[in-house]
């Protein structure tokens, strides 16, 4: 597994996402398992929000950890019409209740809503003195949004990346890593979708004895400065994630995944989902 420094911590370059985990109860046993196998096998990093399942996601984290906190790299999300300066510490204390923690690794703005910035940011700083959090970032914010934002003290900018949309390549992440700000991947496997099923990864896969999958997680983070989230249930798909962390694509490879995929020659709207 290959490390990246994240808001002072080095995390794995492969964490763990959990969207759409915590709506049925009935899956809630598998939910926990696959977030503990993954954190054996050094996906310490989970990425959760107050949105995923109305905080039933929150739970199925919480339900994981326990025991076993200090090992984990805890990200969570504040809605943005939670962002306020009232809003963020009632939403990060009910955050923190279902994590079963007292303390957040880091808490992100889920997106840009109505409240400015400047007060987000307050609340969040106010978080960090307190405790509560220790580091605070965003999520869907555009280089605009960024600059707009103009504060060192923001650790990441949580953003939809992978082969299929590499719209953040043209100036969102050359700009964030002139500066130093980790990027984290959301839906680096594109939810699972046709992407995996693309002939380019299946042959690159088959030379390492590998997945389209984890073809899309070693392409995700083959620089520095990238933290990709996938998110898995199935305890195949829990090893194979985590295995990922050590596969290495050539340049060869590299340059037949962009004349698949190819890298955005001009601006595009930050993409999400
Ligand atoms: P992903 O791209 O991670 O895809 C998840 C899907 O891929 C699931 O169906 C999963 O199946 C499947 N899968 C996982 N591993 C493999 C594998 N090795 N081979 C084949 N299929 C696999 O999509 P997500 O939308 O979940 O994004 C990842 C995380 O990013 C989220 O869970 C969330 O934490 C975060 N996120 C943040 C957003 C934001 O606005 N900040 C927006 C969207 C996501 P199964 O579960 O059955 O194993």
């Amino acid at each position: 597994m290959r490390y990246v420094k994240l808001a002072g911590s080095d995390v794995p370059a492969i964490g763990q996402g959990t969207w759409y985990m915590g709506e049925d109860p009935a899956r809630r046993g598998a939910e926990v398992a696959a977030l503990q196998q993954g954190i054996e096998l050094g996906m310490s990093l989970i990425d959760t929000a107050e949105m995923y399942a109305e905080g039933g996601a929150e739970e199925v984290v919480g339900q994981a950890i326990a025991g076993r906190r200090e090992q984990v790299f805890l990200v969570s999300k504040v809605y943005p019409h939670n962002a306020s300066q009232r809003g963020v510490p009632a939403a990060c204390e009910r955050s923190l209740k279902r994590l079963g923690t007292d303390v957040i690794d880091l808490y992100l703005l889920h997106w840009r809503g109505q409240y400015p910035l400047e007060e987000t940011v307050e609340a969040f700083e106010r978080l960090r003195e307190q405790g509560k959090i220790r580091r605070w970032g965003v999520s869907n914010f555009d280089t605009d949004d960024l600059r707009e934002l103009h504060n060192p003290d923001c650790a990441t900018n949580q953003v939809l990346y992978n082969p299929l949309q590499r719209g953040i390549e043209f100036d969102l992440l050359p700009w964030s890593r002139q500066r130093a700000l980790p990027i984290m991947a959301y839906c680096p496997l594109a939810q699972a979708g046709r992407l995996l099923q693309h002939p380019v990864l299946g042959e690159i896969a088959e030379r390492h004895g590998a997945t389209p999958a984890q073809v899309s997680l070693a392409w995700v983070t083959r620089d520095d400065g990238v933290i990709a989230i996938p998110k898995a249930v199935a305890p195949e798909h829990v090893r194979l994630n985590a295995a990922a962390g050590a596969l290495t694509l050539s340049s060869e490879e590299l340059r037949a995944i962009d004349r698949a995929f190819p890298a955005p020659t001009r601006k595009q709207h930050l993409a999400m989902v």
